[in-house]
């Protein structure tokens, strides 16, 4: 059997790493055939040597020497620098499937580029849908190619799509782990201002990149997700609902017009969402741990607006037309607090200016 072949956008990232493991179970059956870091090259060159990728690229700045170096250490690689290697990247591959992990709305590009020559998207880069999302789809559609979620709540919604007609489709519950500051009475809005970078990179149940990770202390995250869903299946904001499910066991859940709800269960773990987006339509047999009802509790609660206006904002956004303006400023604040220049509370003044 022919292997299928996937290139792999921002393989040195934390959901780039977690597809490699994926593909690390699937040898005879996944055939990495190109792969792309922003600048950490030594992992990306431990990745060469395991993968044997045909295509490397690198898309940071590197000196013509550092380039040089890269090019005689790999000659039988063909290597791209910059991101506009990455698109020539794409453009020479004939991979079935691209994935985009790339932080950010860098991802829309090559997202782009992917589309138009065919491939399927295996999209992890949400900023891509909220930005450019109108765009996207369009593209997926007249190039008869998916865009097929990455994100652990829509992969779950999409599932759950499987047991029902979109005109059947009353509801889309998004659940929300609530992040590290969920608890009211440990973390009340006064105390929002003391909150360090540390405190908010430190989340209870996934294991993400550090961007990903403040978004989801705000519930940013959770915001830009709204968006998605709304771009990725076409269905209004009025019809969404976020709720808190601090243990992330049920990842998202499909009300039909019967009242029946259909949720996707799982451990909390992004390599079910890669697995189910490389082997789409079909599911892989996996080896990771697989969850147990036993013993677990599963708790809902609704979202504290007042301390995370995040989702207003969001909803503020989509009737603005101000989706790109929205995810930039949160963009921009995110950089600036990991740089220690704001505090955690003017990520949501900075995103709410930029809807005024
Ligand atoms: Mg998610």
């Amino acid at each position: 059997m022919e292997k299928k072949k996937i290139l792999l956008l921002g393989s040195t990232g934390s959901v780039g790493k977690q597809t490699l493991e994926v593909v690390r179970q699937f040898p005879d059956v996944i055939q990495v055939q190109g792969i792309s870091a922003h600048k950490n090259i030594r992992l990306l060159e431990e990745q060469i040597l395991e993968f044997k990728p045909s295509f490397f690229c690198v898309t940071g700045d590197l000196s013509e020497k550092e380039q040089k170096k890269l090019i005689t250490k790999y000659p039988y690689i063909k290597s791209y620098f910059k991101p506009e290697g990455l698109l020539s990247m794409i453009r020479d591959s004939d991979a079935k499937t691209v994935v985009i992990s790339i932080v950010g709305q860098a991802g829309i590009p090559p997202t782009q580029v992917s589309l138009q020559t065919r491939k399927h998207v295996a999209l992890a880069t949400k900023e891509v849908l909220v930005v450019a999302g109108e765009e996207m789809m369009k593209l997926a559609k007249e190039n008869n190619v998916h865009i097929i979620p990455v994100d652990s709540e829509h992969s779950a919604l999409w599932q759950c799509f499987r047991s029902g007609k979109k005109e059947e489709i009353k509801k889309l519950w998004i659940t929300c782990s609530g992040g590290p500051f969920r608890d009211k009475e440990k973390w009340p809005l006064e105390k929002f201002k003391e909150i360090s970078i540390t405190d908010a990179l430190n989340h209870p149940n996934w294991d993400m990149g550090n961007k990903i990770s403040i978004d989801s202390a705000t519930l940013m995250n959770k915001a830009l997700e709204v968006i998605e869903a709304v771009r990725l299946f076409q269905i209004p904001y009025e019809n969404i609902e976020v709720v808190i499910h601090p243990q992330s066991y049920l990842h998202s859940a499909v009300e039909y017009c019967d009242g029946s709800i259909i949720g996707q269960i799982g451990t909390p773990d992004m390599k079910l969402p890669i697995a189910y987006a490389l082997f789409y339509p079909e599911r892989p047999s996996l080896s990771f741990p697989k969850f147990s009802f036993f013993g677990k509790t599963f708790h809902f609660e609704e979202v504290d607006h007042k301390r995370f206006p995040s989702l207003r904002y969001a909803k503020k956004a989509l009737q603005q037309n101000k989706c790109q303006e929205f995810n930039t400023a949160n963009e921009q604040a995110v950089s600036r607090f990991l740089k220690k220049e704001i505090s955690f509370l003017d990520i949501f003044s900075s995103v709410k200016a930029s809807l005024e």
